[in-house]
């Protein structure tokens, strides 16, 4: 068994290497280094718990680990990077129950501790509980079990506001006269709440809800800490919480919303009967190329950009592109891949599938630094990237991704977009850029697609 000063110096260690990993995380270079920091980290966190004095029988802990550790494994090793996001939402809501149940718990251990404990019980099980049902409807979104498009309805700012002075009120009666009944009521007004925030926002603007609940799993985790002690579990939180609301802040300001109307949830919708059918017009026009066509017309630039998009990770179409990258180069073309903030389904998803095939940095371009050249662009070749291309976003106040900056391809002299069918992406909304004069669609899987363009591109060297 470790004293507390052992403890304590083994609880230092874990925290400055979670805080090494998070730095590590800033940069796609660093990143493993990171990651593997914070893992050496948990580590150090999980075997210094178990020597901990105050724990009196391992048998449950076992069991846990055991059953646990199969689980996630399994898991860990099937699940498709696309699917990231709904477990990572999974993965918070475990967090915010979590917090509920060690509330509950302590409470029925000290049910006539002081105001100071309940008020961390009220505290600590009033965020899992918003956690833990918001990440459920988050993962019922993002795997489809719910529908993506913002489900809205007239007074529900109203009702959350009754929901949350309603949870407010029950929570300092607990407090004061520690009656258990108050809690729990606290707790089902705060879960309700949890689903009332999420159900409102979009498809599109998914990934800065998810980013919001991870940070929410933070502050529900280092609550949890208060109430057991456990200083590294104060610290891991408050960590994961300020590097949540960090993300959420730059992930809003990508996709230009407002952080507060994210916490108060339903930001960027509209109130049903508003929205109109945003375009019947793509249905009007549409043109078609083949991979040959975009062939010839690109061995007759000079600068090409690639926006890679979901569609390039569902197809795992990075490493043909790092082909047709070099081949385009050989033959003194100019190429760069235009990043969006959001493109994909994890925040810097795309970075990582490029930095995979090798693709130098130095072609990988952010969004706001690319848009300007998009004008002197002779083709922009679209693969898998819907929404994040979508110039509704700019000229359709009624549609749910109105306000969201895109990659303004719209704007160079010829488009190719890949994609296999005429669905639209993500959020459900149809993309005004098929009707343009200036793009033609490549229907196919975007690796074949990719694979043949470099092929013929070679052909035709
Ligand atoms: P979209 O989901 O808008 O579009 C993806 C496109 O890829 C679809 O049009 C689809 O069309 C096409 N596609 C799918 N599979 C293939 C394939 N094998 N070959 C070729 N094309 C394919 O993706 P974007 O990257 O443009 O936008 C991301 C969206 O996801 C945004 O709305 C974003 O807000 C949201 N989101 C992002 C998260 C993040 O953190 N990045 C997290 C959660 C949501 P078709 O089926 O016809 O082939």
């Amino acid at each position: 068994m470790f004293t507390a000063n052992v403890l304590a110096l083994a609880y230092l260690a874990a925290a400055t290497l979670f805080i090494l990993g998070l730095k590590g995380l800033t940069h796609p270079a660093s990143a493993r280094r990171g990651n593997r920091y914070a893992m050496l980290g948990m580590a150090v966190a999980v075997l210094a718990t178990l020597f901990n004095p105050a724990v009196k029988n391992y048998g449950f802990i076992i069991a846990g680990l055991i059953v646990g550790g199969i689980i996630g494994s399994v898991v860990a090793m099937r699940i498709k990077m696309t699917a990231m996001p709904q477990l990572v939402a999974a993965l918070h809501s475990f967090v915010g129950l979590a917090a509920v149940l060690v509330a509950v718990g302590t409470y029925f251990m000290h049910p006539r501790a002081d105001a100071s404990l309940m008020t961390e019980l009220f505290v600590g099980s009033f965020i899992g509980a918003v956690t833990f049902t918001g990440s459920l409807v988050a993962f019922g979104k993002l795997q489809a079990l719910l529908p993506s498009k913002p489900l809205l309805f007239k007074g529900r700012h109203l009702l959350n506001a009754a929901l949350a002075l309603a949870m407010l009120g029950f929570g300092i009666d607990f407090v004061w006269h520690h009656h258990l009944v108050s809690l729990l009521a606290s707790i089902v007004m705060a879960a309700s709440l949890g689903v009332l925030l999420v159900l409102p926002i979009g498809g599109a603007d998914m990934p800065v809800v998810v980013s919001m609940l991870n940070s929410y799993s933070g502050w529900a985790a280092a609550a949890t800490g208060f109430t057991l002690g456990n200083q590294l579990l104060i610290i891991t939180g408050a960590l994961v919480g300020f590097s949540g609301a960090i993300l959420s802040y730059i992930m809003s300001q990508a996709m230009n919303r407002s952080i507060i109307s994210i916490v108060l949830g339903g930001f960027g919708g509209h109130e049903a009967g508003e929205e109109t059918a945003v375009s019947t017009a793509a249905g009007k026009g549409i043109k078609s190329a083949s991979v040959e066509d975009a062939v010839f017309i690109m061995s007759n630039a000079s600068k090409v950009v690639i926006v890679p998009g979901y569609g390039m990770a569902v197809a795992q179409a990075q490493h043909a592109l790092k082909e047709l990258l070099e081949t385009l180069h050989h033959k003194g073309i100019e190429v760069k891949f235009a990043i969006h903030p959001v493109a994909g389904r994890m925040p810097g998803h795309m970075n990582v599938l490029l930095a995979e095939a090798d693709v130098p940095y130095d072609n990988v371009v952010e969004m706001d630094e690319i848009n300007p050249e998009f004008s002197s662009t002779d083709v922009a070749l679209v693969i898998g990237a819907n929404d994040v291309t979508n110039p509704a976003a700019k000229s359709q106040k009624s549609s749910p991704i109105y306000g969201m900056p895109i990659l303004e391809v719209n704007r160079a002299k010829q488009i190719f977009f890949v994609k296999r069918s005429m669905k639209p992406g993500y959020s459900g909304v149809e993309n005004l850029l098929f009707s343009q004069d200036n793009c033609a669609l490549i229907f196919g899987d975007a690796k074949t697609v990719c694979e043949q363009m470099a092929t013929e591109l070679k052909a035709a060297a």
